[in-house]
């Protein structure tokens, strides 16, 4: 991380979740001198630690996976002095349900993709004929270099490639919801077949690994990002560059609602390179940022919220050529909820696996579509996750919970699963944002100077997932650099 700076600017961060922390640990460790603030009382946004009263105990607002691919959140942790090892459990890639009806597993000691491809040919609960549509299609897409038909959704890209219905009813429909929050119908092929590529279709075993984080999410990294910039460690030894003013300051419960220039000049400080107090690309006379009232005057602003906080915030500021091209491309994002149901169990309780697949059916109030075990010490907690949620919000909370506990017993019959003492659910109604075919998703540059924007909704090749959100954030900030230093930017 970093590398010699050649000025420090001083940076503003709007929003604390894995893009704008991802943003601010970069751009201090670029030798910068960065101002993180948060609307919320706890940092991680979307993926972020909850007190439950009910269960007595914080949980997360939704159980989330990582993958072995994703490397730049891997690497982010690495680079904070966290251990990945220690921090996640490591699940080689499986799809079980709990009923036992369907179960997928890479076989050990296989090369990938020859894993994946063994496991299909050996899963239980898909005919021969499904096995080999499934094949077929994962073919058809690595020889196309992950490539689908443009603008296609992914029921089109299952009818072009002959999926039969009960194959598409049991994996590629829970596998889709899943990973985009978007029903086939809706969902868009090209970002499908990219989660593919990183996970039936991965080249290299570990890559396809599924990770479950042991801790909360707030804890598995946002917490340490805090406790360095306490300390004052951004800027000394291997968390930050050489610059002395590089530093990280986090104002948690401060909302932002308002950009304006001033236009007093920049205020980087020369440190190893510019000439006379400037750097290579930024203009003498430069506009400086304003956030509100605040007294102080930044550089430059990375917007890290989701898409209407962001277009609320970019409004605010004077027009720009292709701005409004800008705010509508933003406008355009439409959202859809994640519901988590968690329950406290009697007595502890251990799954057959960590992760299941549950079958569901709405008219029952069986919304559930996948099972986690809690990493709490007592294996007490489970965690149910439905996403594209709407049906539920339609049901009374109580029934709902009802009809999955219902659920959870009827598809786990045979492992007496123990009474439920206590449940919180959890509905996150703007989780993700729907991912439909042709969404026109910005870069990190926006067309009003001194202005970058990241997030899991900017063009980052990946649905709206947490690798996504950091590399994001990491690109913004190494963007924001080289635009004021000349340094060109890193892969
Ligand atoms: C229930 C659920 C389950 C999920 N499961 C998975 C999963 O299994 N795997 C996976 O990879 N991803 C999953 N995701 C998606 C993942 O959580 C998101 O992609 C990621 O957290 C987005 O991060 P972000 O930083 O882009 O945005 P956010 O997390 O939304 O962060 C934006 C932050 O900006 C703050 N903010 C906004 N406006 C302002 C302002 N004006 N002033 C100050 N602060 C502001 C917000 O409060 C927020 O904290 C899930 C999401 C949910 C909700």
């Amino acid at each position: 991380m970093g590398g010699a700076p050649s000025v420090t600017m001083r940076v503003a961060v709007v929003g604390g979740g894995w893009a704008g922390l991802s943003a601010a640990v970069t751009a201090v460790g670029l030798g910068h001198d960065v101002r993180l603030f948060e609307s919320a009382a706890v940092l991680g946004g979307r993926a972020r630690s909850v007190h439950a009263p009910a269960l007595e105990t914080d949980i997360d607002n939704g159980q989330h996976i990582l993958l072995g691919a994703y490397t730049a959140t891997l690497a982010l942790m690495r680079d904070l002095g966290l251990d990945p090892a220690r921090r996640f459990v490591r699940l080689p890639l499986s799809v079980r349900s709990a009923d036992g009806t369907l179960d997928l597993r890479a076989p050990p000691g296989l090369p990938a993709p020859l894993h994946v491809a063994a496991g299909l040919l050996a899963a239980r609960g898909l005919s021969w004929k499904e096995k080999l549509s499934a094949l077929r299609a994962m073919t058809v897409l690595r020889r196309s270099g992950w490539k689908t038909p443009r603008g296609a959704t992914v029921q089109e890209w299952l009818s072009l490639t002959l999926q039969p219905p009960r194959l598409r009813a049991l994996l590629w429909a829970p596998l889709c919801i899943a990973t985009l929050n978007t029903p086939v119908e809706q969902a868009c092929a090209q970002l499908f077949a990219h989660v593919l590529r990183d996970s039936l279709g991965a080249s290299r075993r570990g890559v396809s690994d599924m990770l479950i984080p042991r801790t909360t999410l707030s804890e598995l990294w946002p917490a340490r990002v805090e406790e360095l910039a306490r300390s004052g460690a951004f800027g000394q030894g291997p968390h930050g560059a050489s610059s002395a003013a590089a530093a990280l300051e986090i104002h948690r419960s401060t909302t932002i609602r308002r950009l304006r220039y001033t236009g007093t000049g920049p205020s980087m400080r020369e440190e190893t390179g510019g000439e006379g107090g400037l750097c290579a690309g930024m203009p003498a006379g430069a506009q400086r940022l304003v956030l509100d009232d605040r007294p102080e005057a930044y550089d430059a602003v990375l917007l890290c919220g989701n898409t209407p906080s962001t277009s609320r915030l970019l409004a605010t500021l004077p027009a720009q050529p292709g701005g409004d091209a800008f705010l509508d491309d933003l406008r355009a994002f439409e959202h859809a909820p994640i519901a988590t149901l968690t329950l406290e169990l009697e007595r502890s309780f251990v799954l057959p696996s960590p992760m299941l697949l549950l079958h569901e059916d709405r008219h029952r109030g069986h919304f559930g579509q996948w099972l986690f075990q809690g990493q709490d010490a007592g294996r007490r907690l489970l965690h149910v996750v439905v996403s594209d949620a709407d049906a539920l919000l339609q049901w009374e909370r109580s029934s709902a919970v009802a009809g999955m506990v219902e659920q959870l017993r009827e598809q786990l019959r045979g492992h007496a699963m123990p009474a439920v003492l206590q449940h919180a659910l959890i509905v996150e109604k703007r989780a993700t944002f729907l991912a439909v075919p042709d969404l026109r998703r910005p870069g990190n540059r926006t067309p009003w100077p001194g202005v970058w924007v990241a997030g899991d909704w900017t063009d980052t090749g990946y649905p709206a997932v947490l690798e996504g959100a950091v590399r994001s954030g990491r690109d913004a900030a190494r963007a924001m650099h080289a635009s004021f230093s000349g340094a060109s930017l890193g892969s």
